[in-house]
């Protein structure tokens, strides 16, 4: 029996780090060979928590959900979107098993007193000298999202390293800016209780601590306040993982020494190395496969005086699409790749997993539509599925939808068969997150 592993994050549309932490522990995963297939998932980012599930081959699929918090994308969002009934969910032949989320692992309690102790040794002061805050989103929408923070501040209270421990939300009471009025200590040690170093940990809290973006020690309204990295950002989070994928049963191989260029998601491998070995060449999106190279699709216009910069590494390769020039390309598929470089088949399977690295999920799509059976989804039940405020799309009218496919989907590698039911050379299932949210604004706006 073949397994997969799915590392099921937020993703951001505006912070390349969100997402970035989950792929770097797929990269980590695959290339310890223990599952056939490894890849991650996003609410915000492709591949959708609803599309990833059609890109596996394997009969035995474990998702974790990797979020600090069990609350409304653990316990709601990720459910509904990937068709999820409990632990254990069969779909046909396959059976897909849902961890425990990554809140409920001791790495977490670990990372936060190291925080707690990294903190007091930068100070240099006594605990008595100190409150520690923990900082977690929460949501008003789902109480019991604010209770692994509260957890936490509990261990941490426990181990009497501090004068003052308390918890304080991104969304939810208390907020970020009363740390200052409900502790008196003169020095505060403030730990994000995040997984990724994204937006909301590098710009949103920094702004409501008082701090400016990449400050981590300032003086802030007569306090020493030192601001700590996220909890999830931590070599040992992939072991965590492991654990909870082991523990829901997932019957993951013996970790061994690999390339994170192995354990790709497989739907429509062969068909995309097939095509090319009967075609020479095949343009893909803004890419141009050989059995040789992957390159980008370069405009008319460009000056063709550079030699291409090689991109050895995957890693190498998701930062050069995903953060050209420092700027982040929220949508994989969006038709503005960056070119004038070259990514090297040293292996012929490399080809796909080349492609898998810079548009996820999308070869799978590919083959379904070469062989006839892409069956798109549509807006309506999209809307049906949403928990939040997402419910509100099924409101927009034709006219309203064509004006946004208009808008976006012009500017994208994927035909929207959502839409026109259309298949194209790539179709696209059912509208992505950045659709959505863009037709979310649209409807507020007009509420207003
Ligand atoms: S909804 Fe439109 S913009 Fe989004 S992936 Fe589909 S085709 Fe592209």
């Amino acid at each position: 029996m073949s397994c997969a592993l799915v590392l099921a994050g937020h993703g951001s549309h505006i912070s390349p780090h969100t997402a970035g932490l989950v792929w770097s522990h797929v990269d980590k995963l695959r290339a310890m060979g223990v599952a056939d297939e490894v890849t991650a998932a996003f609410w915000k980012e492709m591949p959708s928590f609803h599309q990833v599930l059609r890109t596996l081959s394997a009969t035995d699929i474990t998702v974790v959900p990797i979020f600090t918090a069990q609350g409304y994308f653990t316990r709601m969002v990720i459910p509904a979107e990937m068709g999820l009934t409990g632990a254990i969910t069969q779909q046909g032949e396959k059976i897909i098993r849902y961890a425990r989320t990554l809140s409920e692992h001791p790495y977490l309690t670990q990372v936060t007193q190291q925080r707690v102790e990294a903190g007091l040794a930068r100070a240099k002061v006594q605990g008595d000298q100190v409150a520690v805050v923990i900082i977690g989103h929460s949501t008003r929408r789902t109480p019991e999202s604010r209770l692994a923070a509260e957890h936490q501040a509990q261990c941490i209270r426990q181990t009497g390293l501090a004068r003052e421990v308390i918890t304080v939300f991104l969304d939810d009471d208390p907020s970020i800016p009363e740390a200052f009025s409900l502790t008196t200590a003169p020095t505060l040690i403030v730990i994000p209780f995040f997984v990724a170093a994204g937006s909301h940990t590098t710009l949103d809290v920094p702004r409501q601590l008082g701090l400016d973006p990449e400050q981590c020690e300032a003086e802030v309204k007569g306090r020493q306040v030192f601001y700590l990295p996220p909890v999830g950002v931590d070599e040992s989070l992939t072991e965590a993982i492991l654990e909870l994928a082991r523990e829901a049963g997932a019957p993951l191989h013996r970790p061994r020494s690999g390339s994170n260029w192995d354990a790709f998601p497989a739907a429509g491998r062969e068909p995309l190395m097939e095509a090319v070995r009967r075609t020479g060449t095949l343009d893909f999106g803004q890419l141009r496969l050989s059995a040789q190279a992957v390159t980008a699709l370069e405009p008319e216009s460009a000056a063709a005086d550079q030699p291409p910069e090689r991109l050895e590494s995957a890693e190498a390769l998701r930062q050069k699409v995903r953060q050209p020039d420092d700027h982040f390309r929220p949508l994989a598929v969006s038709a503005d790749l960056p070119f004038g470089w070259r990514a090297e088949c040293a292996l012929p399977e490399r080809l796909h997993a080349l492609v898998e690295t810079i548009y996820p999920g999308v070869v799978a799509l590919w083959a379904e539509a070469q062989q006839g059976h892409f069956r798109p989804g549509s807006i309506e039940s999209l809307s049906q599925r949403q928990t939040g405020i997402f419910r509100k799309l099924a409101d927009l009218d034709q006219s309203q939808q064509m004006a946004l496919v208009e808008g976006t989907c012009g500017a994208c590698i994927l035909h929207p068969s959502w839409f026109d039911g259309v298949v194209g050379q790539i179709p696209c299932p059912e509208p992505c997150n950045l659709w959505m949210s863009r037709a979310l604004k649209q409807i507020e706006a007009e509420e207003k």
